[in-house]
């Protein structure tokens, strides 16, 4: 016997038909590129993503048909998100980081039919516009006024002419909710890039599960910043989210200094925002620097790689802003766990709560987990034996895009389990620890090291910005950690002052080999540390130890 509720599909339009019905005065914020703040309401942004939808169809974009952006966080790439997604079309969010021959080739993968980009990205573009093999239109998004006067991009289409020109009456339409909505790809550091290609269910799912208390815990009453770029996993789903919940939106722009997010962040009365460890480095030493206090910010969820515990001391210690851990992959739209307490945990002592905010937390309902060893047995839940991480859920990844051959679901723990690379333990409370990728993980003597584990101690002296731990080769062991330090703009700090660090914190054996100070420690296009190219640099390094 079938159940006899409606059944309405789960449609991304139904956010902003929503929004628009009940938050309807709601505002949006976005810094432009042009430089101003610009500001308008919910019912602007459906007014003019219906007009978006009457224009992709006036461009000749069908049903299914992929349109590109590249664009930073604002309100015309909201409207794309809503605009395009709405009307059946799959939105394809580009990393303006990438190298442009990989943009070229991703948007040929994607075949893009039109390619929307802030104005940032006009010298890219026309450095680059005649080899996109599939794309017919280029809009820059932008005010007639910011036009260039003859552009070597052929029939360059301005984005406010483009609405001008179409008409905002337009009916949602309604389609099965497992249609495609939106497209981004994973850069692994081996091969082309992978296409992940999300449906509108999974996209409201996610939106319900980032939205729940011990996740995000979104409110109408809250000022959402997503720091996180609207170019990588939909910005962590923040741009749903909002509207399902009917939040205020405060959109960076381009401006992702310190002083520039802090400045948005007072104006605007932001209340929880959302990124990854890099940025917030910037701001905090903004903060840090000018002797400054956030007045409105409760909340923030740091991902994306592992948040120094030094990080979570100072927000939370110095500032009161509560951090929120949070873990998850392009493949899973991309919310796995966030760390928020259990009841009781919050009368344990500060260190005990700060052993437990360090972990990347719990999973949130629509996503199962679970870790294995090499054969795919199932390991325990002791916060201690480490495995290999797999997930499933409805917001998780079947098959990459264009890609079906790639072998994916993982057999050996029978069906329908991802394997997400991460090493990781999880405790009798299910509070999970990303211990490692399993590409860097350090196998001495066949134990192995956590190289996330020595990173975040050395991150906690005062006078290091960023530390990276790799395996280097060593005769009897294979392999042997070997550390390199980035020190604070003029601090300096010695190579025993770094090892002290690590005393009483890990076993004797899991001490670096060695500290090299570097100038830099690269980073890649969705800011984490590119080990790869640092196992590269120091291949042939010799330790002191052989
Ligand atoms: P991406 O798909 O580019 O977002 O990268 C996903 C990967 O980032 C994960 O598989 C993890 O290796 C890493 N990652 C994400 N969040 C965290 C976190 N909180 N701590 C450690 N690693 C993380």
């Amino acid at each position: 016997m079938q159940g006899q509720m409606m059944n309405q599909p789960l449609l991304i339009s139904s956010l902003l038909v929503h929004a628009e019905r009940h938050h309807g005065n709601q505002e949006i914020v976005s810094r432009r590129t042009e430089g101003d703040i610009h500001r308008y309401s919910y019912r602007d942004l459906a007014e003019r993503a219906r007009r978006m939808a009457n224009a992709l169809e006036r461009l000749g974009v069908g049903f299914a048909q992929r349109v590109g952006t590249l664009a930073w966080n604002g309100y015309r790439h909201l409207e794309l998100y809503y605009g395009a997604s709405g009307a059946g079309v799959v939105l394809h969010t580009l990393n303006p980081r990438l190298h442009p021959d990989q943009l070229v080739w991703i948007a040929d993968d994607a075949e893009d039919q039109v390619m929307f980009f802030d104005l940032t990205f006009l010298p890219l573009i026309e450095a680059t516009a005649s080899r996109f093999r599939t794309v017919r239109h280029f809009v820059l998004m932008a005010d007639r006024a910011a036009m260039p006067k003859d552009s070597a991009i052929p029939g360059l289409i301005c984005y406010e002419d483009l609405l001008e020109q179409a008409s905002d009456d337009y009916d949602w339409p309604m389609f099965d909710e497992n249609t495609a909505s939106s497209l981004c790809y994973t850069s692994g550091t081996t091969g082309n890039p992978k296409g992940v290609l999300y449906s509108h269910r999974s996209t409201i799912l996610h939106a319900y599960g980032s939205a729940l208390p011990d996740s995000c815990g979104l409110s109408a009453r809250d000022v959402v910043l997503p720091v996180v770029p609207m170019f990588h996993v939909n910005a962590w789903g923040t741009p749903y989210a909002a509207l399902m919940v009917g939040a205020k939106l405060v959109f960076p722009g381009p401006a992702l200094d310190g002083k520039s997010l802090y400045d948005l962040f007072e104006a605007e009365g932001v209340t929880f925002s959302a990124g990854v460890p890099t940025v917030w480095q910037g701001l905090l030493a903004h903060v840090e620097e000018n002797g400054l206090q956030f007045s409105s910010m409760n909340r923030t969820v740091i991902g994306g790689s592992a948040c120094p515990p030094a990080m979570i001391e100072a927000f939370e210690g110095k500032y009161g802003v509560q951090v929120l851990h949070g873990w998850g992959m392009t493949e899973m739209s991309p919310l796995g766990t966030v760390c928020a307490l259990k009841p009781g945990q919050d009368r344990l002592s500060e260190d005990a709560q700060m052993r437990i905010k360090r972990k990347q937390g719990r999973a949130i309902f629509g996503v199962d987990m679970k870790i294995v060893d090499a054969e795919g047995a199932e390991l325990p839940w002791d916060g201690e034996t480490s495995g290999e991480l797999l997930v499933r859920g409805p917001w998780i990844l079947q098959s990459y895009f264009n890609r079906a051959d790639t072998p994916l679901i993982d057999d050996r723990a029978g069906l329908g389990w991802f394997p997400t690379g991460d090493v990781a333990t999880i405790d009798a409370d299910g509070f999970m620890q990303i211990t490692d990728r399993t590409k860097d993980v350090i196998k001495s003597g066949g134990e192995w090291i956590s190289s996330i584990d020595l990173e975040n101690i050395a991150m906690g002296h005062p006078a290091v910005a960023m530390a990276a731990c790799i395996a280097a080769h060593h005769p009897k062991w294979d392999e042997r950690p070997l550390l390199l330090v980035m020190p604070k703009p003029g601090k300096s700090v010695t190579r025993d002052e770094i090892l002290a660090c690590f005393d009483g914190r890990v076993p004797r054996w899991w001490l670096p080999d060695d500290v090299v100070f570097v100038d830099s420690i690269p980073l890649g296009a969705t800011g984490k540390m590119q080990k790869n190219k640092l196992r590269e640099t120091f291949r042939g390094y010799r330790l002191p130890t052989i």
